[in-house]
C-alpha cells in the first residue's frame, strides 16, 4: 500500500477551506432546489464549471427537491438505473436524459403564476372586482367565450368572446376549454390556452366564472385557489339583480333563482370573501398572489 502522501499543516488546513467552500455550496444549492428556484437542468450546468457541485451525489440533490426525500430518490436512482452512491460528474449521457425527464420542470412548476377562480351567486359584483383587477395589473384576466348575445356596451374580444353555439361547439369538441358550463340559458367557457400561457409566464390569473365552472377548474388544477364572493345580505343581491337594465324580467326572475341556489355552494370555496367594499375585495385578492 503506498504511503499517503504527508500534507503540511499549511497544505491540511487549505484543504479544509475548500472541503469547507464546497459543503457551503452544496448546502445553497440544495436551499434553492427545495425553495423552486433551480431546475435539475440548471444544476448540471452548473455542475460543468464548479467541481463543489460536480462532486455532489446525485441522491443527495434529488432529496432535496420539494416532495422527494430519501425514499423516492432511492427509487428513482434505483429505476434509473443509477448507482445510489453516483456523482453528478459520474452521470451518462442517458442516466442525464432519463433524470430530466423524471424532473422535468419543477422549478417551472414554482415560478408558474398562481391561478385565482373568482365565483359566486350572478349580481354579486364579480365582473367589478375584475375589471379593477385587471386594470390593476396584478393580474392577467381571462376573457371567456359565451354563447350569449352581447350586451349594448359589450365588445366582442375584450368583455367577452361572442359565439355562435356552432363555434362553442366545436371549441368544446376540440377541447379548447379548461372549463365551461351552462348558466342561464346560454354556454360560458374559459379558453385554455391563453391561461397556460400566461401561468407558465409567471402571471398571476384570474377567472371571473360561475360555481359549476369553478368547481371543474378545481377538478383540473387542484393548486387553483377558489374564492367565492358573497353579497353582504340576501337583499342587496336581489336589489342588485332587479336593479340591472340589461336583463329581461324573464331572464331577471331566473337568475334569481340560480343565485339561491348558488349562495348555498360556498362551503366548496377555499375562501369566501363579502362584497361589502370592492377596494377591500380586490386588495384581499391581490396580497393573495403577492404572498410568497
Ligand atoms: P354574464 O352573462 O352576466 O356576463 O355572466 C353570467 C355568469 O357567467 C357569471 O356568473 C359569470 O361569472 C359567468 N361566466 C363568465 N365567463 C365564464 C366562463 O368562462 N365559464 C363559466 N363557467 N362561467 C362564466
Amino acid at each position: 500500500m503506498p504511503t499517503p502522501p504527508q500534507l503540511t499543516p499549511a497544505q491540511r488546513s487549505a484543504a479544509l477551506a475548500k472541503s469547507t467552500a464546497a459543503r457551503q455550496v452544496r448546502a445553497a444549492i440544495k436551499a434553492r432546489v427545495k425553495a423552486g428556484e433551480l431546475s435539475l437542468s440548471a444544476i448540471l450546468t452548473l455542475a460543468v464549471n464548479d467541481e463543489a457541485i460536480a462532486k455532489m451525489r446525485v441522491a443527495e440533490l434529488l432529496e432535496s427537491f420539494a416532495g422527494v426525500g430519501k425514499v423516492r430518490a432511492l427509487a428513482i436512482l434505483e429505476k434509473l438505473n443509477i448507482s445510489p452512491t453516483r456523482r453528478i460528474q459520474g452521470l451518462g449521457v442517458s442516466q442525464r436524459e432519463n433524470l430530466l425527464k423524471e424532473f422535468p420542470d419543477r422549478v417551472a412548476a414554482a415560478q408558474r403564476g398562481k391561478l385565482l377562480v373568482l365565483s359566486g351567486p350572478g349580481g354579486v359584483g364579480k365582473s367589478t372586482v375584475a375589471k379593477v383587477l385587471r386594470e390593476s395589473g396584478e393580474f392577467w384576466v381571462s376573457i371567456s367565450a359565451t354563447t350569449r348575445t352581447a350586451r349594448h356596451n359589450e365588445v366582442d374580444g375584450v368583455d367577452y368572446f361572442f359565439y355562435t353555439d356552432e363555434e362553442f361547439d366545436n371549441a368544446v369538441k376540440s377541447a379548447l376549454f379548461l372549463e365551461w358550463a351552462n348558466f342561464a340559458g346560454a354556454r360560458y367557457g374559459t379558453p385554455r390556452k391563453p391561461v397556460e400561457d400566461a401561468l407558465r409566464d409567471g402571471k398571476s390569473v384570474l377567472l371571473e366564472i360561475e360555481i359549476a365552472g369553478a368547481k371543474q377548474v378545481k377538478e383540473r388544477a387542484p393548486e387553483a385557489v377558489l374564492v367565492f364572493l358573497e353579497p353582504p345580505s340576501w337583499e342587496e343581491l336581489v336589489s342588485r339583480l332587479e336593479g340591472r337594465g340589461t336583463d329581461s324580467p324573464e331572464r331577471r326572475a331566473a337568475r334569481l333563482e340560480l343565485a339561491q341556489e348558488e349562495l348555498a355552494q360556498a362551503g366548496f370555496f377555499d375562501i369566501s370573501l363579502v362584497n361589502e367594499r370592492v377596494e377591500e375585495v380586490v386588495a384581499h385578492l391581490i396580497s393573495l398572489v403577492t404572498q410568497r
